[in-house]
């Protein structure tokens, strides 16, 4: 065994006998598995590989037939199949083949093993406690902080999750289905002045806050540009009035007024703010809408507030890995970023920690909408971790007690004490 081989065996040991924090995911903290019953199509192919199969050709028409259980499974798979053979080489394919792997013992999917995989994923997710297997038996993790679209913070904690909420409902009140459906019914807008909605929002989120949740989570580069301007209160004020009687949704320079609210609400409290940025799952977005550099102003206005840059900023990676040396209040977090692509968050680790504090990094987040996924992007993970650890040790940039620590830190430390956790 050469050097390089002898420091990733003691790292990877030490990977797989610590306890790990998740800083993102959206896993349901009160069922099982995604339709009405165990399906493993309908779970496994739920997102991430859906966008490389689009990417290939496939319609969101072809997508959905998928998901009809109504169908044969090999029937349904044979529609899958010619955009699947196309896609193979990518890693949310290995990322769920590891998942397989590793849940049910099934060494690929394909045709030949589809059927197996499925009757093995039904006996699993069955369990009243597979959600517990996936995270504390197979992942030994201490907790993950969990974005489930939900308002309710009590429900949302459990012995596996902690909440992150979004309160993007207030930001874009009269948005998307998405969004409208987060609002809450009771609130009469338009007999509101913007003071006091500033305020119903404060007692909202203080509310959210004893309730548990964590952190902040804004999605917003999803739909619009991570630029939020400064907008005198005056200006805020017409544009609410005038805004709440036709009730369209909010005009940017509300939304970015009512955005400063939020964060200056946030770092009063205490309160950790997750930001998505770089990539956005799906079609089609507007990639520029999120570059992390548009998020400057602010890390500047709110110096005490911690913001937590989701995926890396990918392909971002580099504008943001100097943000974070900027700013002592910016932090980088790779969730779903060693899915994305393994080879773009090793370079990124490694060049990150030439660059920045270890302890500014979170290592992982599965960002999975089902539990088997976390598996193959942790793996994932550790791989790319100690590879990155291995070769700074091998090229003597740092020792292995160094490389531990740094272990212990991104997969555990830095969260812990970050969101007091
Ligand atoms: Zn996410």
């Amino acid at each position: 065994m050469n050097n390089y081989e002898s420091f990733y065996e003691q790292l990877m040991e030490y990977a797989n006998n610590m306890h790990i924090i998740d800083t993102h995911e959206h896993l349901n903290p009160h069922k099982n598995y995604i339709g009405d019953e165990p399906d493993v199509i309908r779970d496994y192919f739920s997102h991430y590989i859906t966008s490389d199969l689009q990417s290939a050709g496939m319609s969101t028409l072809e997508i959905d037939k998928i998901y009809d259980t109504g169908a044969g499974l090999i029937e349904r798979f044979s529609l899958l199949e010619p955009w699947l053979d196309q896609v193979k080489n990518t890693s949310y394919f290995r990322s769920l083949e590891i998942s397989a792997e590793k849940i049910h013992d099934v060494n690929e999917i394909s045709r030949n093993t589809i059927e197996e995989l499925n009757e093995r994923f039904k006996k699993v997710a069955s369990k009243d406690d597979y959600g517990r297997y996936i995270m504390k038996d197979l992942c030994n993790i201490e907790v993950s902080i969990n974005d489930n679209w939900a308002d309710d913070m009590r429900a949302s904690t459990t012995e596996l999750f902690v909440p992150a909420w979004q309160p993007v409902a207030f930001l874009n009140y009269n948005d998307n289905e998405a969004v409208a459906n987060m609002r809450d019914p009771q609130l009469e807008i338009e007999k509101m002045t913007l003071k006091e909605y500033c305020e119903y929002y404060r007692q909202y989120f203080l509310k959210q806050k004893s309730d548990g949740a964590k952190a902040l989570k804004f999605p917003v580069a999803y739909w619009r540009s991570l630029y939020f301007e400064d907008v005198c209160y005056d200006e805020a004020v017409k544009i609410f009035d005038k805004t709440k009687k036709t009730s369209d949704f909010f005009p940017k320079k509300l939304q970015d007024y009512i955005m400063h609210f939020i964060l200056q609400t946030a770092m009063d409290n205490e309160m950790a703010v997750q930001i998505h940025t770089g990539i956005q799952e799906g079609m089609g977005h507007n990639l520029e809408d999120s570059n992390p550099m548009l998020l400057g102003n602010l890390f500047k206005k709110y110096p005490k507030l911690v913001f937590d840059l989701f995926h890396t900023g990918y392909p971002y990676e580099r504008e943001l890995t100097v943000l974070v040396k900027y700013h002592a209040n910016v932090y980088v977090d790779f969730c779903w970023s060693h899915l994305i692509s393994p080879f773009a968050a090793k370079n990124a680790f490694y060049e990150m920690l030439d660059v920045i504090p270890y302890t500014k990094i979170f290592g992982f987040g599965g960002d999975y909408v089902f539990f088997d996924g976390v598996v193959g992007h942790l793996t994932l993970a550790k791989q790319n971790v100690c590879t990155v650890l291995s070769q700074k040790v091998t090229n003597k940039e740092c020792g292995i007690e160094l490389a531990k620590n740094v272990l212990q830190a991104v997969f555990y430390d830095n969260a812990k004490r970050v969101f007091n956790l």
